[in-house]
């Protein structure tokens, strides 16, 4: 037997029992004649005493280990001095009789601990020691956790695991696909799926009513801090179902994944439902932090207009927020804000201030353009107490400006503290638009894919403007993040046809694409429609953390490369050869 118990198991209620344990030297230190060790595995840290008065050559050998090295000791639990109050074996150490080196290490390049010297790429390329230490490691628990809870708690409704391939085609989810070429079939190629959309409503079809799997999907897009080239989404699927009947069930879900696992009582009240265009008006987002206030107030009536401040004048947006108690902000204050609306990521011209003083009078930037009168009102509309700050955005393009206004809305909620990740904010974002407007393309895109259904009521708009059609589509949303998204389907190969058309798909390729999916129509679909929601980002809000990475066991880093295993990498000219690939070089 390799050990009676882990190293965080023993308590004082152990002591004067004789136990085996292995694991790594965390950490030793000589004081005097004695040598201490903390042991580590996988369930804590133990400490070990070896005494040079009671056995020389022993603690010679001990004084020897190196930090990561590999070991098995027996002895005996003995209650300790000094206890550590910090870690739950604090009580207790080992006086160790017999040892034996298992495995000796190198000096690891970084730390093995919670607060580690390492910097990220380095971790990352180790990512087998990253894991050892005890942050990450509870990451990838709780992440084990969440799954166990997912697969209980959809088991408990009858939904059905299954399982759908990677190798297949290609599957709109608006990024590119990555792409596998066959060997079997030169000059063709599988697409990994974005998502297993087609599959899961083939499933349907199949009569499979309730179905679900922890997949991974592959989108090949620019990443960012919450995004990865392979990400796990937990896919379900329902038939039979309004879009009613998806929201409660996934409403439950939430609410017990958050009492099962992360321990947060979201309470009894149903999730508010909101109109996308009402977030957009609101809050400028899709996925609107809920958790503090600061909405949007329109302000184009009061402060727009001609005669007025020349910015103003002929604006198409301007709105405000109010921060509350932030009239202190200095100059410097003001000018920094002023600076993070400007940045190059958000991109406004500008930002006008009104403060609101003790005794109510307001004092803004543009004070010259305005008559008190006006100033007044703008107070009221605000809302604005003594001591609150008024911050002022406008723009030609109403969407654009209100994304800007989100994102200071969003800063200044980070500066006063409201954005507590120990608090959580879910609501349901519903009523999407259809399609969006691609300058690019100079063509409609699905907003969410194309197999999403158009409110029942909306189907007519099809032909008339189908720009203003709005979706049976929903998204849920925690704390400012979208955790999950989907939509009712449609089942009918008619109006998918048409959806086909609006998106500018010929019939041809359509039918070349997507035929298998409409020929299944064809053959009695269930009314159905589902969700997925993103794994790793559930994971992060749980753990509070700000990247998806460090949830994920092995991650890519910010250029999509797996800096542990150096991929991607060339590959041999035989396997090129075998593809009928040839690699140009690479130009500028
Ligand atoms: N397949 C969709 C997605 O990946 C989710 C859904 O509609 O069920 O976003």
């Amino acid at each position: 037997m390799y050990r009676t118990n882990t190293c965080g198991e023993l308590r004082i209620g152990n002591v004067g029992q004789e136990v085996t344990l292995a694991g790594w030297v965390q950490r030793s230190r000589k004081m005097g004649g004695m040598t201490f060790v903390d042991l580590r595995d996988r369930y804590g840290i133990t400490q070990l005493v070896f005494n040079e008065e009671t056995n020389a050559e022993l603690c010679a050998q001990a004084n020897k280990l190196g930090r990561e090295y590999v070991i098995q000791v027996k002895g005996t639990v003995n209650e300790r001095y000094a206890k550590n109050e910090k870690i739950p074996t604090g009580d207790i150490e080992i006086i160790v009789s017999e040892m034996t080196v298992l495995n000796e290490s190198l000096v690891p390049p970084f730390t093995i601990e919670t607060n580690t010297d390492g910097g990220d790429d380095l971790r990352m390329k180790y990512r087998y020691l990253d894991l050892r230490r005890e942050n990450v490691r509870a990451n990838l628990e709780l992440r084990h956790k969440f799954c166990i809870a997912v697969r209980n708690f959809l088991d408990s409704k009858g939904f059905l695991e299954i399982e759908t391939p990677v190798l297949i085609g290609s599957t709109p989810e608006g990024a590119r696909d990555f792409i596998v070429p066959s060997r079997m079939n030169p000059g063709q190629f599988y697409a990994l799926p974005q998502s297993p959309q087609t599959l899961k409503q083939l499933l349907m079809v199949a009569g499979m009513d309730r179905y679900f799997q922890i997949a991974k999907c592959f989108r090949d897009e620019d990443l960012r801090a919450d995004r990865q080239p392979e990400f796990t989404q937990i896919d379900c699927e329902m038939s039979f179902v309004t879009q009613n009947d998806i929201l409660n069930t996934f409403e439950e879900m939430a609410k017990y994944l958050f009492k099962e696992v992360r321990h947060y009582d979201l309470g009894d009240t149903p999730f508010i439902r909101m109109p996308w265009h009402e977030a957009m008006r609101r809050f400028g987002s899709d996925k609107p932090d809920m958790r503090f206030g600061m909405e949007f107030v329109e302000l184009k009536d009061t402060l727009g207009g001609t005669g007025t401040f020349g910015v103003f004048n002929d604006a198409k947006y301007i709105g405000g927020i109010c921060a509350p108690g932030c009239a202190h902000y200095t100059r410097k204050q003001l000018d920094q804000l002023t600076d993070f609306v400007k940045s190059p990521q958000i991109g406004a011209k500008g930002l006008v201030h009104a403060k609101v003083n003790e005794d109510g009078t307001v004092k803004s930037s543009v004070d010259k353009f305005y008559t008190p009168e006006v100033l007044e009102q703008l107070k009221h509309k605000m809302d604005a107490k003594p001591g609150d700050l008024i911050l002022i955005m406008s723009g030609d393009d109403a969407m654009k400006t209100r994304k800007q206004l989100c994102e200071l809305r969003l800063e200044m909620g980070e500066r006063l503290g409201l954005r507590d990740r120990n608090k959580f904010a879910l609501l349901w974002v519903v009523d999407f638009p259809m399609f969006e407007w691609s300058e690019e393309e100079g063509r409609l895109l699905a907003m969410h894919h194309p197999f999403t259904a158009p409110r029942p009521q909306d189907v007519p708009l099809l032909d008339t403007d189908p720009a203003s059609v709005l979706a049976d589509a929903y998204d849920m949303v925690c704390n400012g993040v979208e955790v999950g998204g989907g939509s009712i389907r449609i089942h009918d190969a008619v109006l998918q046809a048409k959806i086909f058309k609006v998106l500018g798909f010929t019939p041809e390729r359509a039918q070349e694409q997507f035929g298998f999916l409409m020929n299944a129509f064809k053959y009695g679909a269930p009314p159905h429609g589902g969700l997925a929601y993103g794994l790793d980002r559930w994971v992060s809000l749980f753990a509070g953390l700000d990247s998806i990475r460090d949830c994920i066991a092995f991650p890519k880093n910010n250029s999509g490369r797996d800096v542990m295993l150096d991929a991607p990498s060339r590959v041999d000219q035989k396997q090129l050869d075998e593809l009928l690939i040839d690699v140009r070089p690479q130009t500028k």
